[in-house]
């Protein structure tokens, strides 16, 4: 089977839409044909991002979702699917940072972490799966990890272990779907320069002692072939790819797009 990469009449819902990588999947997802429900707990930048989508000729609702709520999860996949259609693809990406060394790890940060990582992705997939089980219709299911969820990296613990387990969550999925014609996947991006990782680098440099310019340097891309920052375009194309995929040959797998800070 020849695959194309076009996912005409299909309906995605993009969690974090309302910025960095998120976005960009949204906007390339209705370039390739599909309806998107944006979904983000910042409306206004939601909006934002299904008006410009709109104005190019795609389609695109705007719909506020706080991950870490079931019943807000609930309410806005309804919405979507009220006005596209049952779900083909969840991009389970919503996600914050906090960083802090373990000792002075505030357990208000870890909980909130963990809530919007891993309870996010869990009643994103709940609420998907309503949609995607009846008659084996099936979809794809995408999570945002990270190269943290393979690598550790000082001060971030609660990252760390929530996109570790997010893995996890995917295998999960990829096992119990099968049957449904569900597949899974998490996406691993290393640094992408994005509101999300600007607000980092001041943070670390304080932390770590050292200047803004070595955190992006050595901390950040020390470990790439290439001293280059992975770009929200280089995920979306993947999270494309893979949605378009046409069998489950590929399903449950972890897929590294790093610069080669890490390799598996
Ligand atoms: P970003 O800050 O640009 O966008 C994140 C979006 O998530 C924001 O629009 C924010 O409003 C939304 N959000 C936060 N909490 C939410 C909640 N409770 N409910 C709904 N929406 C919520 O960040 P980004 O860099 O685009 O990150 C997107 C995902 O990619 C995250 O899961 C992040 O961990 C992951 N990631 C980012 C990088 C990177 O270098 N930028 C690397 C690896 C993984």
């Amino acid at each position: 089977m020849t695959m194309k990469l076009n996912l005409e009449n299909k309906t995605a819902l993009v969690t974090g839409a309302a910025s960095g990588i998120g976005k960009e999947i949204a906007e390339t997802f209705a370039t390739a044909g599909a309806s998107v429900g944006i979904c983000d707990l910042n409306i206004e930048g939601a909006k934002a991002t299904a008006d410009s989508i709109v104005a190019s000729g795609g389609k695109a609702v705007a719909v506020a979702m706080d991950v870490t709520s079931e019943e807000s999860v609930n309410a806005a996949t309804d919405q979507v699917t009220d006005a596209f259609g049952p779900l083909d693809i969840l991009i389970s990406n919503a996600g914050i940072q906090i960083v802090n060394p373990i000792q002075d790890y505030d357990f208000g940060d870890w909980k909130k972490m963990i809530a919007i990582h891993l309870d996010g992705g869990f009643l994103t997939t709940k609420a998907a799966l309503r949609t995607m089980y009846p008659g084996d219709r099936g979809g794809v299911i995408i999570y945002m990890g990270s190269v943290h969820s393979h690598e550790a990296s000082p001060l971030k613990s609660a990252y760390v272990a929530a996109k570790h387990g997010l893995l996890g969550l995917a295998r999960v999925v990829a096992k119990e779907g099968g049957s449904h014609n569900v597949r899974s996947h998490v996406i691993c991006p290393g640094f992408v320069r994005t509101p999300l990782v600007d607000k980092q680098i001041p943070e670390q440099a304080k932390e770590l002692g050292i200047s803004e310019e070595k955190v992006i340097k050595e901390v950040m891309l020390g470990e790439t072939v290439d001293g280059e920052f992975t770009t929200t375009a280089d995920i979306a194309n993947l999270a494309l790819f893979l949605s378009a995929f046409p069998t489950a040959a590929l399903t449950g797998q972890s897929i590294v797009a790093s610069h080669g800070w890490y390799m598996n």
